[in-house]
C-alpha cells in the first residue's frame, strides 16, 4: 500500500533498524522501546489489523508468532517476553498495517494497562 509507514519500512524507502527478514515478513526494532527487547514484526503483505485478517492469513499470523519465538530465543529472553497484538485505536492501535510487537527483558506486569 502507497501510503503506508510499514510498507515504506519493508521497502526500505523509510530507515529502520532491520533486526531479521524472511519471504514472509520484516521485523525491526521499535522507535519507541517498551523494553530492552523491543522488536515490530510484520507481513509483507498489507493486513490492515488482526480484526481484518482472513483465513488465508492464518499462516502469516502463525509465521509472526513463531519469528517473535526465534528473536526472543536468540536474544535470551525466554523467560521473560510477551507478543501483543493492538487491535483498534482504543487497545492503542496507531499503525493500521498488522504488527506483532515482541516485548521482553525485563520484569513485565499483568494485566496490562
Ligand atoms: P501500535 O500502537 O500497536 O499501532 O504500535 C505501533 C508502534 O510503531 C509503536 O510502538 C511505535 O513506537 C512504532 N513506530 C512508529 N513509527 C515507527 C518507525 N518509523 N519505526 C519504528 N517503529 C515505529
Ligand atoms: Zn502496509
Amino acid at each position: 500500500m502507497s501510503d503506508c509507514l510499514f510498507c515504506k519500512i519493508i521497502a526500505g524507502q523509510i530507515p529502520a533498524k532491520k533486526v531479521y527478514e524472511d519471504d514472509l515478513c520484516y521485523a525491526f526494532e521499535d522507535i519507541n522501546p517498551q523494553a530492552p527487547t523491543h522488536v515490530l514484526i510484520v507481513p509483507k503483505k498489507h493486513v490492515v489489523g488482526l480484526k481484518e485478517a482472513l483465513p488465508e492469513d492464518a499462516a502469516i499470523l502463525g509465521h509472526l508468532q513463531l519469528t517473535a519465538a526465534r528473536i526472543g530465543r536468540e536474544r535470551k529472553i525466554e523467560n521473560s517476553y510477551r507478543t501483543v497484538f493492538n487491535v483498534g485505536p482504543g487497545s492503542g492501535q496507531s499503525v493500521f498495517h498488522l504488527h506483532l510487537h515482541l516485548l521482553g527483558g525485563r520484569k513485565l506486569s499483568w494485566p496490562p494497562g
